[in-house]
């Protein structure tokens, strides 16, 4: 490891003063100046407390600060969005982008709009993606976006005129190599499609500065599958390292989104057994497994119909519980929490590991707890934090960029093999850096360690600004 800061210039070697970075003084400091942002906290705490070790194996990254600045985003751009419904009522929502880093490529990271969103939640978002990001070994940096504005219940005008209002103002700080949005909750094919639309008559120019986008205009081909392929293949990477096959194997799934829904048909396709989905306002079970038939009504009332658990439950005469996470319902080998952040509980992981679970990968972006990922450690489980498992979407997001830049059109086979490339090299970089002596891999701390060292050496290099 020494070898780095061997490399380096001399002037830097002259200058170094010998101090190391203490993790917890360092969060302490930060929790201070930003004591209104959980979540961005726990994103810090969770990658620092891992990389402490290695960031002071090269002294020179201390003496220019160089956690700090990884930590704290480039820049913020908060907006108000005005906009009117179909009653005529003006209606204001805010709007945001957060740009956390761009050292190895340009800013790059979704847009969510939900109810809940908030400076914190976009900061986390953004400061994961940084790191998921690098660990894809595609030239993109991180970032991340969006709006308190939830499109649940509006029509399809409302929708597009929200979109439009918030377009206007982030047109402004976007653009095919300065930063690149893509979807995320509440953000899917509709969304990017009013976006895009709008950003290019703002701009009077065609160019891929958002990935996502449909097909007949620049779209990639598997890119809605992505995340939740990418998912699965992450997690039968881990799984070949204990020799266990998928098949027949019981997965419990949270959300029914576009991640859960293209990580269940790819299990499906696999002989896994799906055994659950869920939406903000309940679970429901499939005890005998989901059919590939109750699959394709499920995609349908979710995706035409935008309808809720409930009422697909209800159609399908199948045990529904209201206002339930799936974790404690039932028996399952594996987990795979593919809603929202800090969906898993401490309690809940560890009854997830008493019940037998050997597996988690997860789709969602943090969606366990700080207690819930000490349960998994712990136990010794397999166990992918989001920012490897579901690194597959960005990273079709970044083969989006290519095929955009040299106006090709990648076949969907061609895609998908690339993606699975993809997967199994963030798995290789996670037991490269987190394997340890017992064998056991860590695989947070190994997405953390490569993910930070390749961004870490760039900033370095580009000097302090
Ligand atoms: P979607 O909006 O398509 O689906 C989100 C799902 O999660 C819905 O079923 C939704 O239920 C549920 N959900 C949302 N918020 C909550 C909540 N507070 N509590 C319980 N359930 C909730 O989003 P995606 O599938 O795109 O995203 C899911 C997760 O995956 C997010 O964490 C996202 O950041 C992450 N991710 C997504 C990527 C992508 O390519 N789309 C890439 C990498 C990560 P309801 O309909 O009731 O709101």
């Amino acid at each position: 490891m020494g070898g780095f800061a061997m490399a380096l210039p001399r002037v830097y070697k002259n200058q170094l003063t010998g101090k190391k970075m203490k993790a917890q003084e360092f969060l302490a400091e930060l929790q201070r100046r930003f004591p209104n942002e959980p979540e961005y906290l726990q994103a810090v705490e969770e990658v620092i407390e891992s990389i402490e070790d290695v960031y002071n194996e090269y002294p020179a990254f201390e003496n220019v600060n160089l956690i700090e600045r990884l930590c704290i985003p480039d820049r913020i751009y908060s907006f108000r969005v005005s906009w009117i419904d179909d009653k005529g009522k003006v209606r204001t929502n805010m709007g945001y982008r957060v740009q956390h880093n761009n050292a190895i490529g340009p800013y790059k990271g979704g847009i969510r709009f939900h109810s809940s969103v908030n400076l914190s939640i976009l900061k986390f978002l953004a400061f994961e993606q940084t790191f998921k990001n690098s660990l894809t070994t595609l030239a993109m940096g991180g970032a991340k976006g969006g709006s308190d504005f939830s499109p649940r219940g509006k029509s399809d005008m409302e929708v597009m005129r929200f979109c439009q209002a918030f377009m206007q103002e982030l047109s402004r700080h976007i653009g095919a190599d300065t930063d690149v949005p893509a979807g995320d909750i509440g953000v899917g094919g509709r969304e990017v499609g009013y976006m895009f639309g709008w950003y290019k008559k703002m701009q009077r120019e065609f160019t891929g500065t958002f990935t996502g986008k449909g097909l007949d205009f620049g779209g990639s081909l598997m890119r809605p599958e992505a995340t939740g392929y990418g998912n699965v293949y992450f997690l039968l990477n881990m799984l070949a390292t204990k020799g266990i096959d998928i098949k027949d194997k019981k997965v419990a799934i949270s959300g029914s989104g576009n991640v859960a829904l293209y990580t269940a048909e790819k299990l499906l396709k696999l002989g896994a057994k799906v055994m659950s989905m869920s939406d903000s306002e309940g679970t429901v079970l499939f005890p005998e497994g989901m059919t590939q038939e109750q699959f394709e009504r499920l995609f349908e009332h979710k995706i035409y119909f935008r309808g809720r658990c409930s009422e697909y439950a209800a159609n399908e005469n199948l045990p529904y519980y209201s206002g339930k996470r799936p974790w404690t319902l039932m028996k399952y080998d594996i987990a795979m929490p593919s809603a929202t952040q800090n969906e898993i509980n401490g309690e809940e992981a560890k009854a997830l590991v008493d019940g037998g679970c050997f597996a988690v990968s997860e789709g969602a972006n943090m969606p366990s707890t700080r207690e819930a990922v000490a349960e998994f450690l712990k136990a010794k489980i397999l166990y992918a934090p989001g920012k490897a498992a579901n690194a597959g979407g960005v990273s079709v997001s970044g083969l989006e960029m290519a095929q955009n830049a040299q106006k090709m059109k990648w076949t969907a086979e061609e895609v998908d093999e690339k993606l699975q490339e993809i997967m199994k090299d963030i798995h290789e970089q996670c037991v490269k850096y987190g394997k340890t002596e017992d064998g056991f891999v860590n695989y947070v701390k190994g997405a953390n360690t490569a993910g930070f060292l390749k961004v870490a050496k760039a900033m370095h290099a580009q000097g302090v600004f």
